[in-house]
């Protein structure tokens, strides 16, 4: 599939000069003679690169950027400015532009900018799509577990838990099938760094077990291990 852009220019000659010259590139173009009709194929073709003319009619390239941004259209844009505009390169940018060219340029000049731009923000793009893959999900059983959002379920359902009780849960399964003794869960979940009274740790598992455990007399995830502590592991 080849890279769609929108060209918004109200000067015909240099619009069909970036048209055809993008097109000899391998993109495919859609254009727009003014601010509003450009607004609106933006939303419509959803492009993956906008170049944008600054003095346009019905709607300048300033007012297209941040209507753009309002809207929460990511698209990079490409900004061309006349040499006598007055046009505030770091107030275009700050507005969203991702880079800008002077007019005139070479056709040549504009596809390498182009090529430059969407190989930054398809970058960017595959990056977040990665960390958003990489969200830790903890799974025991049909425990899940979404640390960051903090989030757990049993069964799929939602379970609702205490800071204390997430962040105890949150530990033990990070630490499956270890046994973890009452000081240790204690340093770890309540930060106590001292020897304190272990029972708000057996408190606490007793809550857990009432939350995901079927039995609570016959624990299948949180086992209790004779004078050592809790183990949190996958049901047999
Ligand atoms: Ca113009």
């Amino acid at each position: 599939m080849s890279q769609k852009l929108l060209v918004v220019e109200d000067e015909i000659s240099i619009s069909t000069l970036l048209q055809f010259n993008l097109e000899q590139a391998g993109f495919q173009v859609v254009t727009a003679m003014d601010g509003k009709s450009g607004l609106e194929k933006a939303e419509s073709e959803e492009p993956n690169l906008i170049i944008l003319d600054l003095m346009l009619p019905e709607m300048d390239g300033i007012e297209v950027c941040k209507e753009l941004r309002l809207r929460k259209l990511n698209i990079p844009i490409l900004m061309l400015t006349a040499k006598d505009d007055e046009f505030d390169k770091v107030l275009g940018l700050e507005l969203g532009a991702d880079d800008y060219m002077t007019k005139p340029f070479s056709p040549r000049e504009v596809v390498a900018r182009v090529k430059a731009i969407l190989r930054r923000s398809t970058s960017v793009n595959t990056e977040s799509e990665k960390k958003k893959e990489e969200v830790e999900h903890l799974k025991i059983g049909e425990v899940d577990i979404y640390p960051e959002n903090y989030e757990a379920y049993f069964k799929e359902k939602a379970l609702e838990l205490t800071p204390k009780e997430f962040e105890l849960l949150v530990y033990l399964a990070r630490h499956k099938s270890r046994v973890l003794s009452r000081e240790q869960l204690l340093s770890a979940v309540w930060n106590y760094d001292f020897v304190g009274d272990t029972r708000i740790v057996d408190v606490h598992i007793s809550h857990l077990r009432e939350k995901i455990e079927n039995n609570t007399r016959k624990p299948i995830y949180i086992k209790t291990i004779r004078g050592l502590g809790y183990k949190l592991e996958e049901p047999q």
